[in-house]
């Protein structure tokens, strides 16, 4: 849960989550549905996905007990180097590095590597192992993560705290603050997409389940068009259309930031009179929308569409 989200709006949702599902096993016996729902506001819901799929794996390959071998570790669902090497050291106090972003500042500091990121992740990497001592290797890399946490900061490192400060090449150089050298910043283009808003003569609108895989996976969403880089003409657009009617374009448009990129998308609204036999889909009344998963994009386009839907609208049979 902690991946890219703060301790303080990670401590309610853990405490939920814990209480719901205390242990591997009763996780293992939960609903997709379930997990996303709980997990409903976090964003990045593959962390949900993997935690489930995760506890699945650890009853079916192993009993319900974590293994304590990296490898084994590694061969979970959603566990990668860090993960792996961090459970294998903080669970099993073997001797292994869990290296991340702040670890890889410290070591960068502390051996005055001047390579720049992502480059030289394999040095660090090397170079943070080496450090791991034969005995407590938990508590080492808690200390490390701590370390690189509250005192060496990226800006305005605490030097004068730091138990390795007369060990420090960086700060022996007077350099600390321009290490590690950072990568350039890869371009984000904005992406776009067209949005079909359709609603029956009850009011109820189409929605659809993402695919599984891939971004914002299992979760709910308003149908739209595939979001590409170019802009979308009306003629291209409504081939996605989830039904052939008389489309309306709603002022505004809805914009949402991922980590790749920032999408901008338009709303087309329409009521069906027939609705549409459509193999896919859930109808869904506004007021029942709350039993859903939906991810912070689809509250953005629900909270758009009803702000700037006619009432007359919403009322048209
Ligand atoms: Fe970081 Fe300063 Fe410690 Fe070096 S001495 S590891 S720069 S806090």
């Amino acid at each position: 849960m902690l991946q890219q989200t703060t301790v303080v709006t990670v401590a309610a949702y853990f405490d939920r989550f814990m209480a719901r599902w205390p242990d591997v096993s009763s996780l293992a016996e939960s609903s997709l549905d379930e997990v996303l729902h709980q997990w409903q506001g976090l964003g990045y819901y593959a962390r949900a996905r993997n935690l489930r799929a995760c506890a699945r794996a650890v009853v079916e390959r192993h009993g319900g007990a974590f293994p304590d071998d990296i490898a084994e570790l590694r061969a979970l669902p959603g566990i990668g180097d860090y993960t792996a090497a961090a459970i294998a050291a903080i669970a099993f106090d073997r001797r292994e590095a869990a290296v991340d972003g702040n670890v890889e500042r410290v070591v960068a500091r502390l051996f005055a590597v001047r390579e720049a990121m992502p480059a030289a992740k394999p040095r660090l990497r090397t170079l943070a192992r080496e450090l791991v001592p034969e005995w407590r290797a938990g508590d080492f890399a808690q200390a490390m993560m701590d370390l690189g946490a509250t005192i060496c900061t990226p800006r305005k490192p605490r030097c004068v705290l730091c138990p390795w400060q007369k060990d420090c090449a960086a700060r022996a150089g007077g350099f600390a603050e321009d290490l590690p050298v950072p990568a350039e910043k890869p371009e984000r283009p904005l992406r776009q997409g067209v949005v079909f808003w359709l609603q029956r003569g009850d009011g109820a609108v189409l929605l659809r389940r993402r695919e599984e895989r891939g971004l914002l996976g299992g979760m709910i969403e308003v149908p739209s068009t595939p979001w590409r880089e170019a802009a979308w003409n009306d003629a291209e657009a409504l081939i996605h259309a989830p039904a052939n009617v008389t489309w309306t374009k709603l002022p505004g448009t809805v914009h949402h930031g991922f980590t790749h990129f920032p999408l901008d998308l338009t709303i087309l609204a329409a009521t069906a009179g027939s609705p549409p036999n459509l193999s896919w889909g859930i109808w869904a009344r506004p007021e029942q929308f709350k039993d859903y998963a939906f991810p912070t994009l689809t509250k953005k386009i629900v909270k758009h569409a009803l702000s700037v839907l006619p009432a007359a609208f919403l009322l048209d049979p």
